[in-house]
């Protein structure tokens, strides 16, 4: 039998204990947690989205049109002409061919990457990847490498012991989800280039953030290659839900054929795709959100620092808020609660140095940063 209780208080003890908390209110700069208003620095909602009048009407008016459920997979018929609108909205963003929309972004790296790695390839992973990346590299059977956080030159030096493997495969995130850093994918094109290997890149967080909302390639200026596998989701910036990989068209049509999390998984509702198509439209029309996201993440970057904060390398709109122990970044925590502001402590084993993760978003206010910048400074 699994003992629980034993295991249960093991973690306690490490203060490790996670709990869950009931939001009765939108996601959004202000929400309601247990009955009671905080400033949310929790979120990835960078666009302020997740809660636009027009996303959710998108979503309704679908609902109306197309009932919510699937009802089987997308081979099954359970797809929508929403899900095709969808996914040539994607391609064109990305700069691809095609794009294919997944259930999540956990379902898409769990589903493409075993996908197109299997025994006798090689993986190269940055040892910062998010877990559903570490997950679909098990799951494939391939073998694993995983090179120094950004290191292009311990990467190189991976590759370089692999040259016989069937293919290769370098795989990164290209914003870091919990240090807000972005991937060196410039130095990671131009060694994939020279040693034959695909470049899968994780735009969760650039997608909506970066390179004018066009994500990580835009924002360094590089064109998309058919040896590259753009995936990202829908849920963070674009304040929907679900995920999509973009690519050339005979890629798509092979992970329509193989991809496990895609073809053994009900379609996603209608509704869903309803709002990730208007927060698209939405990001496209309306720049503003985008600037604005950009200015509150420069003054609040710039104050933790000049607090003498450590935030790391980041470059994005999360910010990491390093403390020296476990303890400091729970307690943090807790006092920035009891004051009314939400932000979560990070602790191993998701992270091996403990912090507060801030994501700042375009619909916070001057004053709610102000808020959370004086708890900061009576700590
Ligand atoms: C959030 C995230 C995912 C998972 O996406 P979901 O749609 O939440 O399942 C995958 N990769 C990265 C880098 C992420 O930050």
């Amino acid at each position: 039998m699994f003992d629980f209780d034993n295991e249960l208080s093991a973690l306690k003890k490490k203060g490790l204990l996670r709990h869950l908390l009931w939001r009765s209110s939108a996601q959004g700069p202000l929400v309601t947690i247990n009955g009671r208003r905080y400033v949310n620095f929790g979120s990835n909602d960078y666009l302020g989205l997740a809660a636009h009048p027009l996303v959710a009407g998108a979503a309704r008016d679908a609902a109306l049109r197309f009932g919510f459920g699937a009802g089987a997979s997308r081979l099954l018929a359970g797809g929508t002409a929403l899900h095709e609108r969808l996914e040539r909205s994607v391609a064109r963003l990305k700069g691809t061919e095609a794009a294919l929309v997944f259930n999540s972004g956990y379902a898409a790296n769990t589903g493409i990457i075993p996908a197109i790695a299997g025994e006798g390839d090689a993986l190269f992973s940055d040892e910062l990847n998010h877990a559903s990346i570490v997950d679909g590299c098990r799951l494939s059977r391939a073998r694993r490498h995983i090179y120094r956080h950004r290191d292009v030159s311990d990467l190189e030096g991976l590759l370089g012991k692999e040259k016989r493997a069937r293919r290769r495969i370098v795989l990164t995130d290209s914003v870091f989800s919990m240090d807000g850093d972005i991937a060196p994918l410039p130095g990671l094109c131009e060694v994939c280039t020279r040693h034959g290997a695909m470049l899968y890149i994780d735009d969760a967080h650039a997608t909506g953030v970066l390179g004018g909302g066009r994500g990580s390639l835009a924002h360094f200026g590089i064109r998309a290659e058919p040896w590259m596998v753009q995936m990202g989701t829908f849920s963070k910036a674009l304040g929907s839900f679900g995920a999509f990989v973009a690519g050339s068209r005979e890629m798509i049509d092979w992970l329509v054929n193989t991809a496990r999390t895609f073809v053994f998984s009900t379609a996603l509702p209608a509704p869903v795709i309803a709002a990730s198509l208007k927060a698209m439209a939405v990001m496209r029309r309306d720049a503003s959100r985008l600037k604005r996201l950009q200015e509150n993440r420069s003054s609040l970057a710039a104050a933790l620092q000049a607090r003498g904060w450590n935030i790391r390398s980041s470059e994005t709109p999360i910010l990491p808020v390093l403390t020296r122990t476990v303890e400091e970044a729970t307690s943090l925590s807790q006092l920035l609660f009891s004051r009314g502001v939400y932000a979560p402590a990070i602790r191993p084993p998701t992270v091996t140095a403990p912090r507060i993760r801030l994501t700042v978003t375009a619909a916070h206010t001057a004053a709610q940063i102000e808020r959370l910048l004086r708890i900061l400074d009576a700590y």
